[in-house]
């Protein structure tokens, strides 16, 4: 059993998530830092399942955060997909190894065996909160004797292992929140494990970031005040300390804390709405992270480079949802149109895009790049293409003071010089009917130009009358008009 003190020499850092449920924005923001400061140091980043509460983890989670973190592009040389030298890396599968540290605490009576039931410790909390105490453990079964515990043990009374918490200060450099300072005298001897088999959660990531060769921890804030229990969990094992540093939590815009009911928080809800990877890792990378310029637009490849734990502030990140938008609109418009096309079919369906060719539908979303912030955004901006008759209300089609009969006028124009031309290109259906429209009404080219896009469209907002037209087709464009016509008889 390895148990002396190293200093590991490579960088070493890992995403520990625990399988739970999806994967959590806050959390892929978490391996993104870590990621980020292993590629730089040309360190080793590993993916690490924590799935010691066998009640709450599922094997479907696990294989969610692998499939998200895959998408994101961020990638690990070890964990429980690719194998590695200090695996398993899945802690179901390292009972044995919790196992043998387990019994050396509880040999070297740094552990102890504690058979109070929850009605009694639950009895004597809420009598220290009555007595304006902080709640701990009071050591009950500190001391019990080899013959108390092993009659215990015999009789199957119910137990859990307690690590003694000795009062002292623990000191720490954070090496984002600088010097930290605990008193361990507040916190009472933990539950490290409930049984031999089954370790908790303090006691695993001790084991694990010291097997593991572990040498910067890089977590979530709220895991600030686990470090000292962990911290004296590895004195007593004998483990070095790897650097620590916790990175802030997020923050509404109104600087209140960020919660499950405000918005999405698994990194899939936004995946599946249509925000881009390039877009997610930007947006996170700012979470918490100031470039020190006024640059905001990086790839990966560039944060490799210009991330610095240096550089990620204390205080809370606010969560902008405009600024993820912006981000996604700028990824979105960097794509060329065959691949954005790929990207938004899938959020066509169920509509019938098999009636256009390729070249069309390209032509569909590049109608329509400029106005998506997010890919989702295109079914409702397009499906007007897809349907067979448009319903609409004939309202729509008529621009400022127009009557039914101008507007009826106005697409019966639209009729005579569309079937007049064979030229059915974007470029010269707009020099036709905009040299028609100023010639229809000299005030403004929307008498004619309103009623027609709306017969094409069925839309107020859409794209220019004359790329709807090119994509529809001449066929289809005098059949909509016609449609918008009838509803005038
Ligand atoms: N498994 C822990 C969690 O999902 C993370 C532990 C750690 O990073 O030390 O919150």
């Amino acid at each position: 059993m390895p148990g002396k003190k190293k200093t590991p020499e490579k960088i070493r850092v890992r995403f520990a998530p625990s399988p739970t449920g999806p994967l959590h924005i806050g959390g892929a923001r978490t391996a993104l830092f870590n990621y980020l400061f292993a590629k730089q140091h040309s360190g080793s980043f590993i993916l690490r399942i924590e799935d010691t509460d066998k009640e709450r983890s599922n094997q479907a989670w696990t294989d969610e955060i692998i499939e998200q973190l895959n998408w994101l592009g961020i990638e690990w040389s070890e964990g429980p997909d690719v194998g590695g030298k200090f695996g398993p890396y899945k802690q179901s599968q390292r009972s044995d190894i919790y196992k043998e540290y387990l019994e050396k605490l509880l040999a070297e009576k740094k552990a102890y065996y504690c058979f109070c039931v929850p009605e009694d410790l639950e009895a004597k909390r809420q009598d220290q909160i009555s007595r304006g105490l902080a709640p701990k453990y009071d050591g009950t079964c500190k001391n019990l004797s080899e013959k108390i515990i092993e009659s215990n043990i015999k009789e199957h009374k119910t137990s859990v292992i307690r690590f003694f918490i000795h009062d002292k200060k623990v000191k720490f450099h954070d090496a984002i929140r600088g010097e930290i300072e605990f008193d361990t005298g507040l916190l009472g001897d933990i539950v490290i494990a409930k049984n031999m088999d089954t370790p908790l959660f303090h006691f695993t990531v001790v084991v694990d970031d010291f097997l593991m060769e572990i040498s910067h921890v890089i977590r979530g804030e709220d895991h600030l005040s686990n470090t000292p229990r962990q911290m004296l969990l590895q004195e007593a094992l004998g483990f070095s300390h790897p650097t620590y540093a916790h990175i802030p939590l997020f923050l509404n815009t109104d600087k209140s804390k960020m919660s499950k009911r405000q918005g999405d928080v698994a990194l899939k809800d936004y995946h599946d709405k249509g925000y881009l990877p390039e877009a997610l890792i930007n947006f996170m990378v700012l979470l918490g992270w100031n470039p020190g310029t006024q640059k905001e637009i990086f790839n990966l490849n560039e944060l490799v480079k210009e991330f610095s734990l240096e550089k990620v502030q204390k205080s809370g990140a606010v969560f902008n949802l405009q600024k993820l938008d912006y981000l996604n609109g700028y990824y979105i418009r960097e794509k060329s149109i065959s691949s954005l096309t790929k990207l938004c079919l899938p959020y066509l369906q169920p509509l019938n895009t098999n009636q256009y060719n390729v070249k069309q539908l390209e032509k569909i979303i590049e109608a329509y790049k400029a106005r998506l912030k997010k890919l989702s955004d295109i079914k409702e901006l397009t499906d007007f293409f897809f349907v067979e008759k448009l319903s609409y209300d004939k309202k729509v089609l008529t621009w400022k003071e127009m009557g039914d009969r101008e507007v009826k006028e106005s697409l019966e124009t639209s009729v005579k010089i569309l079937s007049n031309t064979e030229k059915w290109d974007k470029k010269s259906l707009e020099e036709l009917l905009v040299g028609a429209a100023e010639a229809f009404n000299t005030k403004n080219r929307g008498y004619l130009l309103w009623p027609l896009r709306v017969a094409l469209s069925g839309k107020e907002a859409s794209a220019s009358p004359f790329e709807i037209a090119e994509i529809l087709g001449k066929e289809k464009t005098l059949q909509r008009i016609g449609d918008a016509i009838d509803k005038f008889i």
